[in-house]
């Protein structure tokens, strides 16, 4: 097997979904979005922030993000989910990795995502350090995807070596 010195890229896809739940605060990227209800979940049940750090781990074939922050752990409960992306974004960079651009698909009916999607792409440029230009977010309804009402999201990454010149 040759050594991950000669993979100059690699690619990640992830995917989460959550259900929704009243009365709690909703997130998606690291923004908060005025609403009555909220994404159902042990943490804060950011599935945009869970589906990019799932395809950032994806990429480097680590551990995902159930393994790595358990629905168990107590020390997750309620938790901000960029803490779960920081910790992709430290073994990316620590194997030699840095992001060349990520592609997000949300699957909502509600909210609809056009008006906050230069917001959650601005967040998601502090959260990572990548110019927005290179973030892209989508918004599709469900249109007989699931039954059950929420939101999905399907996030794809591009790694590059930091040292391919
Ligand atoms: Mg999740």
């Amino acid at each position: 097997m040759r050594s991950e010195t000669f993979v100059p890229f690699r690619t990640g896809l992830g995917f989460d979904s959550h259900e929704f739940e009243e009365g709690k605060p909703l997130y998606i990227g690291g923004v908060h979005i005025e609403s009555s209800f909220g994404l159902k979940g042990h943490s804060d049940g950011d599935v945009l922030l869970h589906a990019l750090t799932d395809a950032i781990l994806g990429a480097l074939a680590e551990p995902d993000i159930g393994e790595l922050f358990s629905d168990r752990d107590e020390r997750w409960k309620s938790a901000p989910s960029e803490l779960f992306l920081r910790e992709a974004l430290k073994r990316m960079r620590g194997r030699g990795y840095e992001l060349i651009n990520l592609d997000c698909v949300l699957i909502a009916d509600r909210p609809r995502i056009a008006p906050y999607k230069d917001r959650i792409r601005e967040k998601l440029s502090e959260l990572t350090g990548l110019p927005v230009d290179r973030i892209s977010i989508k918004g599709k309804r469900r249109e007989g995807f699931c039954e059950v009402e929420g939101i999905a999201c399907i996030c794809t990454v591009l790694l590059g070596r930091t040292d391919a010149g």
